[in-house]
């Protein structure tokens, strides 16, 4: 019938427009790694943030004692203890708890947003046993994994650029986030000193390199998304004034805001950024990212029942309303593998109020899950090849196999296995068989956080 074909005709053209074949990945790639150059020279010279860390020594394996993480990251912060055991004993132990963040919090100040975090941590750590107390004249330390574009001053301070993923305390921006933390714990007494602040990305690469000295990026796939590099210091014009011993730099490179003539933007990505919270900003990760996938497809699930009568002649209420269907249920009707798509039948109830959808429907709700969440896993496998251009890695050097691995974490890599798998097949794609066989994939369980505790081992106060 009429409607059929107008349904059909809609999904082909947003299928037409989200494409991303092998060429234009490797136009991408060649468009971040032309950016990345020009962030790297000089400040403001490009979207690619492309911030120095500070982080200059990455963990070695050797690392010992007790340090702690406070990981702040979008929906939620986790408080953490690692105990470290030193040379060939790695982690000892991890204790963490995980405080959901009110969402009126994400929202207002920035004492109250600091002092409730302060407060968490004390009740974290108020509950040690007296082993665990620091020896008198030294203060607990903490890694404190900031997930928000921030211009470090140091390896442990550094002032917010902008909120992204749904923040918006103004008070902050520009300000010192290691000094709005460390004034609220010392309003509470509690004894313990930030000794690296450091972006989820950083945390990601650290875990990893501390059991593989073959790690050399970190990327976070959770709500929003971004990565970090190690990047020889000679290479960074912008970091001159402060060259490193180790001769390498880690760099946070905020490439959720890289943007590119040749990414595959349709009308629902031009709605979607336009209706936000940060218009023309953040556009690779709202292509790619947990907060957004979502998000895409209810609009073009809204526009087929608009124009085609996709679930009859009204338009589903619900299906108006911005962000009610996320990505973790998007993943759920994507993995459906019973032979009536009962899942998408029930998110389509539970969450949107459709009933009765027939199989047919459903099927091509799957599709549309498909075809955003491959787009968005092509285009970080995009991404990843930049970084791997930008430092050489993409090519093997006259038989010469040096490995680098990436590390990746975040609850779109972790749980999202469609995306997952396609992210790393993209890879290989990308790379053709000989480089790919020297690239290592690996997930960075926690990595955001553990890395965190190990980077305020490795640049302590103590030390
Ligand atoms: P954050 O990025 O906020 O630090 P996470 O790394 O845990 O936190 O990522 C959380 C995000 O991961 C969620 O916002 C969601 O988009 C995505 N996510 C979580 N569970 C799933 C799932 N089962 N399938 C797909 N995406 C998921
Ligand atoms: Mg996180």
């Amino acid at each position: 019938s009429g409607k059929w074909v107008q349904v059909l005709s809609i999904v082909k053209e947003f299928e037409e427009q989200c494409g991303a074949p092998t060429e234009k990945l490797k136009q991408i790639s060649d468009a971040m790694e032309v950016e990345m150059h020009a962030g790297l020279a000089s400040e403001g010279a490009s979207k690619l943030k492309m911030l120095i860390s500070y982080v200059d020594k990455l963990p070695t394996g050797d690392e010992k004692g007790l340090f702690y993480a406070l990981d702040l990251g979008g929906t939620n912060f986790r408080a953490l203890r690692l105990h470290l055991g030193g040379k060939g004993k790695g982690v000892v132990n991890i204790e963490s708890e995980e405080v959901s963040i009110p969402p009126h919090l994400m929202t207002s100040s920035s004492n109250e947003l600091f002092d409730f975090i302060a407060t968490s941590l004390a009740k974290f750590i108020s509950s040690e046993p007296e082993e665990f107390h620091p020896p008198p004249g030294r203060q607990r330390e903490l890694g404190f994994t900031f997930s928000f574009p921030v211009s470090q001053t140091s390896i442990a301070s550094g002032t917010l650029v902008k909120w992204t993923k749904g923040f918006s305390i103004e008070d902050v921006v520009g300000e010192d986030v290691v000094g709005a933390l460390t004034k609220s714990m010392e309003k509470i007494g509690l004894d313990m000193r930030v000794a690296a602040l450091v972006n989820d990305t950083v945390g990601t690469l650290a875990k990893a390199r501390f059991s593989d000295q073959d790690v050399i990026a970190g990327v976070i796939l959770g709500t929003g998304t971004n990565a970090a590099y190690v990047e020889r210091a000679h290479a960074i014009p912008k970091c001159q004034g402060h060259l490193p011993k180790s001769g390498e730099m880690v760099i946070n490179m905020e490439w959720g805001n890289f943007r590119s003539s040749y990414l595959p933007l349709t009308e629902y990505d031009h709605a979607l950024d336009l209706e936000g919270l940060n218009p023309g900003e953040q556009m690779f990760e709202k292509l790619i990212s947990g907060m957004y996938l979502g998000d895409i497809v209810r609009r073009a699930l809204l526009k087929m029942a608009e124009e085609a009568d996709f679930f009859g002649d009204t338009v589903p209420p619900k299906l108006r309303i911005p962000f009610i269907l996320r990505t973790p249920d998007m993943s759920a009707m994507h993995h459906d593998t019973s032979s009536d798509l009962k899942v998408v039948g029930n998110k389509l109830r539970d969450i949107l109020e459709i009933h009765n959808t027939s199989l047919k429907v459903r099927k091509i709700v799957v599709e549309l899950c498909d075809i955003v969440a491959i787009r968005g896993a092509r285009l970080a496998a995009a991404g990843i090849l930049g970084i791997l251009k930008k430092i050489g890695r993409d090519t093997v050097k006259d038989g010469e196999k040096q490995r680098s691995v990436i590390a990746l974490d975040g609850g779109l890599f972790e749980h999202y296995t469609k995306f997952r798998t396609c992210l790393e097949s993209t890879l290989k794609e990308l790379l053709g068989d000989d480089t790919a066989e020297t690239i290592g994939i690996e997930h960075s369980n926690d990595g955001s956080g553990i890395g965190a505790a190990l980077l305020a081992s490795s640049h302590s106060h103590y030390l």
